[in-house]
């Protein structure tokens, strides 16, 4: 089912929590399935799945696949690229 942009999961989203920022909300990936993608918008998200077990759609927001698909096309946060570089050049995530 589609996301009715209600809100109501925001309140067990964890960055959602964390950042008090719509943005950062499941509805606001809700609004954006179909839409232009935002590449930082779909990295803010822990792929727990809480916005789930809280919604009363049972809307499927697709974050596990538009974010395969982020990285399919070769995107991802700076961040995320250091931390592989340093695995391959050190063996480990940390930057030196
Ligand atoms: S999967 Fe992402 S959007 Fe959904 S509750 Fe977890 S952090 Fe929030
Ligand atoms: S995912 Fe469900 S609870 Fe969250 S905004 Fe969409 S319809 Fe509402």
């Amino acid at each position: 089912m589609k996301c009715v942009e209600c809100g109501l999961c925001r309140t067990k989203c964890p960055v959602f929590r964390a950042t008090m920022k719509e943005t950062a909300s499941p509805r606001a990936k809700g609004m954006l399935l179909n839409r232009e993608m935002n590449e930082k918008l779909f990295f803010f998200c822990t792929l727990c799945g809480m916005h789930e077990q809280e919604c009363p759609y049972c809307a499927d927001l697709q974050i596990l696949k538009q974010r395969e698909k982020l990285v399919k096309s070769g995107a991802t946060l700076s961040r995320a690229r250091q931390i592989v570089d340093n695995i391959k050049e050190h063996g480990h995530p940390f930057t030196l």
